[in-house]
């Protein structure tokens, strides 16, 4: 409040002398608070002006009372001064003062590197590159710190906006469509055939190779538009599904992304894609409500009319069955060992969170069918239950399957009150469940645990995907050097 009081004597509601630049006053405002990452709004409501006033003062069309400048000033954390007597608004001096607080940044301090002074006979094109190249830093070094906790919570986040939608998304939903109408596809099982026209139709030629670099599923090269595949199916997936989503990344216009936030985002987004191709929503939903009237749906019926996996079935049924069939679903993908890999519901089914949010990497009730399917040890036969819980009693039907990473359940299910719609429904599978209650299932029972307490020391599987740190890079745990060398290879 000193400094500014020799610049205005006067009093706090002085305006700034009119020979004052409120146009370049105001460019400056909006470039100081752009760098420090603030939105109008947020500018606005911390000095407690209406948007559309600070508005008005960063476009110049409003001269700002010093009152008005001093909290700008320091919601920005800057001297006074500094707004007072602007520079010249050209673009070497916007360079300038990036590449200044670039370097005052700990970011660049941790580097111990040494600062450049920019003096007259540093080049604009030498600027130019400097802040380009801090920039770059900025977004490369968000992306490396992408810890385990951020993933979870970008999980979480990514988990509330499905439910929201109900894992329903129209607009992947209306571009699978254009395509399946474009290769005139008359329903049932999209068969190869069909994928290579609609990758021809995409202006994209399939180029299978033996040797793929190892951390990738597929590869696109946007300069030949070709996409490289795995000659053989060995990776255990359907090669249908990894060349849709080679697709769904073009289709649907993705950038690179920039964190990890996006990276899961896209990658539900050509999930869903390649699903919404597989099993088309006009030939998949007349065969659901059928079923419904008739009260027989089965998951497996769908994976049979499309020829697709009993996970890829299971999970294409919670995108229609809440938008269609005006059913409430859980979905879940579970380890033998009890660990969820993959959960969805909108019926409030008390899915294990950790502080986070995060479901992943959590685990499932031991009563519940994604558990319980394990002991009736029928892989690949479908499994009902009912799960009486505190708060309603749900039914699922539940399946096995086996992968180089062991057995895995795939379950699917609803309120009791929906089950009527469902084939598998007069099971007298029963169970109970109390969970999150710990006396569930998570703390021995009080026998066992007298007799045992303090007497166990296991060694414990650490689950390297779930904890370890995420590889840095724009696409997480893509080795980019094998990639370009590969790409070099067929050039
Ligand atoms: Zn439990």
């Amino acid at each position: 409040m000193e400094r500014f009081s020799k610049i205005d004597s006067t009093g706090d509601e002085a305006k700034i002398s009119t020979d004052f630049d409120s146009v370049a006053l105001g460019r400056w405002i909006r470039h100081y608070r752009k760098a420090k990452g603030l939105t109008l709004d947020q500018l606005a409501s911390t000095i407690d002006a209406s948007p559309s006033h600070l508005s008005l003062i960063e476009t110049g069309q409003r001269e700002a009372r010093v009152t008005m400048l001093a909290k700008i000033a320091a919601a920005l954390d800057l001297p006074l001064a500094s707004l007072m007597s602007p520079p010249k608004a050209d673009r070497r001096t916007e360079l300038t003062i990036s590449l200044e607080h670039a370097q005052r940044s700990d970011l660049y301090s941790s580097l111990e590197l040494r600062k450049v002074r920019v003096g007259p006979n540093l080049p604009n094109d030498a600027l130019e590159a400097l802040v380009g190249l801090h920039q770059e830093l900025v977004r490369r070094s968000s992306i490396a710190a992408a810890t385990p906790e951020e993933a979870r919570k970008a999980n979480a986040q990514l988990r509330i906006s499905m439910k929201k939608r109900n894992n329903y998304y129209r607009e992947i939903e209306a571009e699978a469509r254009n395509l399946l109408t474009a290769v005139k596809h008359q329903g049932g099982p999209l068969g190869e055939r069909r994928i290579e026209q609609i990758t021809r139709h995409l202006g994209f030629e399939l180029v299978y190779v033996p040797n793929l670099p190892h951390s990738t599923r597929s590869l696109t090269d946007l300069k030949n538009r070709r996409i490289f595949v795995q000659e053989s199916g060995s990776t255990g997936r359907d090669p249908r599904t990894i060349i849709l989503q080679a697709l769904g990344h073009q289709v649907l216009q993705h950038q690179p992304p920039n964190n990890f936030a996006d990276f899961l985002r896209q990658r539900v987004e050509v999930n869903y894609f390649a699903a919404a191709l597989m099993i088309s929503e006009e030939h998949a939903v007349p065969l659901l409500q059928r079923a419904k009237d008739g009260r027989y749906i089965a998951i497996e019926d769908l994976r049979d009319a499309f020829s697709v996996s009993y996970e890829t079935a299971a999970h294409r049924f919670t995108n229609l069955a809440t938008e269609h069939l005006g059913l409430q679903v859980h979905f879940m993908r579970v380890h033998e060992n009890g660990t969820i890999y993959k959960a969805y519901e909108n019926d409030n089914l008390p899915l294990p969170a950790d502080s986070l949010g995060s479901i992943e990497g959590q685990l499932a009730c031991r009563h519940w069918s994604s558990r319980t399917v394990f002991q009736a040890k029928t892989p690949g036969v479908s499994f009902f239950q009912y799960t009486d819980t505190p708060n309603q009693t749900f039914w699922s039907c539940a399946q096995t399957e086996q992968t180089s990473n062991g057995h895995f359940s795939v379950s699917v299910g609803v309120k009791f009150a929906d089950s009527k719609w469902f084939r598998g429904r007069e099971t007298t599978q029963r169970t109970r469940s109390t969970c999150p209650d710990p006396m569930c299932c998570k703390e021995p029972a009080a026998a066992l645990q007298e007799k045992w307490a303090g007497y166990a020391w296991p060694s414990a599987h650490a689950h390297s995907h779930l904890l370890a740190a995420l590889p840095p890079g724009t696409f997480p745990g893509v080795d980019a050097t094998e990639v370009f060398e590969f790409l070099e290879s067929f050039s």
